[in-house]
């Protein structure tokens, strides 16, 4: 994988960072070759013991950059954890995040005998506290539970060495920056602090002004990177054309593992309802399924069982499965940087990628965000069945005279 930074081609390779051989073992066996940008520019700044401030979203792993010298500096000083207490603790907005970085630690950290426990809500909360009881090297939590738990008085900060405060610009989002600083003021102050924030905010500049100690700022500008890699198409449609026009598709080769995005949850239950229908299984995911049910379209979705996929925006913000072939924007996006988000759940870990957009005459506006946003102008495609009179509103953007007043039902090629 070629991963350029700033036209500078990362030719680092991991061996340089002198990381404990069963580290690199676990990197080696994960494929890894070469380092991210992020992980050249954050790897050897933690193991100085340096505080971080990363611009840096899902997707540039940014999870290895700040995991892999953490795993390294616990393996070289074993320390026996008391109980409630946590040597490393990482906060992050989502459960499917917290359960990925708690899964990565495994994964990294395999051999080097380090105990971590991942707490978040909506599931119970007593095998938590009796992970908790017995001391932990590393503690990964959503802020809500884990200052449930820290208020009961399960969690201690003694022999805190690490924090990490990961998507902080989305737990602005979600609104949980006030039990984020709740938890932060009850950190002990002598501690090495990275905060990681895909956009950098006023409240998260300043909250990064607050807690990190002459920082090393580094940056990953995954964006255009990214959307190179991906091959992206805007399909004009008129909105009731919409769910004839994604079964249609569905229906073409090599859809092999496709995530949908919808702009609600409501819309998101109706497309699954509407390709059962035609007999075409896929699942939903958003805040209003259970925990439960989340996790089992997650899990299907990762193994292959389920290859259809339909997500909220802030739902799939944590789905990291790289063999996402397709993603498909049934609404666009209202946010321009959402679309980023959403198309690069695909082409991950070095892969190929399509995004296809749907966009009706009343999302216009949206894509012309979108293009500034990304610089460039996405191609339309004609071929596909529904094309027909939404083209029109394409070609002249003085739609305000040429907009068809009755909508098509049936498919029309041109
Ligand atoms: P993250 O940004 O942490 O969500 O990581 C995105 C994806 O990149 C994950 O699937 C990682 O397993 C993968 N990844 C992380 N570091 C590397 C690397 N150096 N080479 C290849 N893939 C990587």
């Amino acid at each position: 994988m070629q991963l350029y930074y700033k036209g500078i081609l990362a030719v680092q390779d991991f061996l340089s960072f002198h990381l404990n051989s069963l580290i690199l073992s676990s990197i080696e066996k994960n494929g890894y070759t070469t380092p991210t940008p992020i992980q050249t520019q954050a790897i050897p700044n933690i193991m100085q013991g340096l505080d971080l401030l990363g611009i840096a979203q899902t997707g540039t792993g940014k999870t290895a950059a700040f995991l892999l010298p953490i795993l390294n500096k616990l393996s070289q000083t074993k320390v026996e954890v008391r109980s409630k207490g946590t040597r490393v603790l990482i906060l992050t907005p989502t459960r499917e995040l917290a359960s990925q970085i708690n899964d990565s630690i495994s994964k990294y950290g395999r051999g080097l005998n380090l105990k971590h426990a991942v707490v978040y809500g909506g599931v119970g909360i007593h095998p938590q506290m009796s992970a908790l009881l017995k001391g932990v090297d590393l503690l990964v939590a959503t802020p809500g539970r884990l200052l449930d738990l820290m208020n009961q008085g399960y969690v201690k900060y003694e022999q805190l060495e690490v924090f990490v405060l990961d998507e902080a610009d989305r737990m602005l989002d979600m609104g949980f920056i006030h039990d984020v600083k709740r938890i932060i003021s009850r950190l002990p102050s002598k501690k090495q602090t990275l905060l990681f924030s895909a956009t950098m905010p006023n409240d998260i500049a300043k909250l990064a002004n607050s807690i990190l100690k002459t920082p090393v700022k580094v940056e990953a500008t995954p964006e255009s990177s990214v959307v190179e890699k991906i091959e992206q198409k805007i399909n004009y449609v008129e909105k009731v054309n919409k769910p004839q026009l994604l079964k249609s598709i569905l229906k073409n080769k090599g859809m092999e593992r496709v995530l949908i995005f919808t702009r609600t949850k409501h819309g998101a239950n109706r497309i699954v309802q509407h390709l059962q229908l035609s007999s075409i299984r896929a699942a939903a995911i958003h805040g209003n399924k259970s925990q439960s049910a989340r996790e089992s379209a997650l899990n299907g979705f990762r193994h292959g069982n389920i290859k259809i996929l339909i997500a909220t925006d802030i739902a799939a913000r944590g789905i990291d499965v790289p063999e996402i072939s397709h993603v498909i924007n049934y609404d666009m996006p209202v946010d321009p940087e959402s679309y980023i988000h959403r198309i690069g759940r695909t082409a991950r870990a070095g892969r190929k990628g399509i995004a296809i957009s749907f966009c009706d005459p009343s999302e216009k506006k949206l894509l012309m965000a979108i293009e500034k946003l990304i610089k460039c102008k996405v191609s339309i495609d004609t071929t596909h069945p529904y094309h027909g009179v939404a083209a029109q509103f394409s070609q002249n953007t003085a739609i305000k005279t040429t907009l068809p007043t009755n909508r098509t039902r049936h498919p029309k090629k041109r």
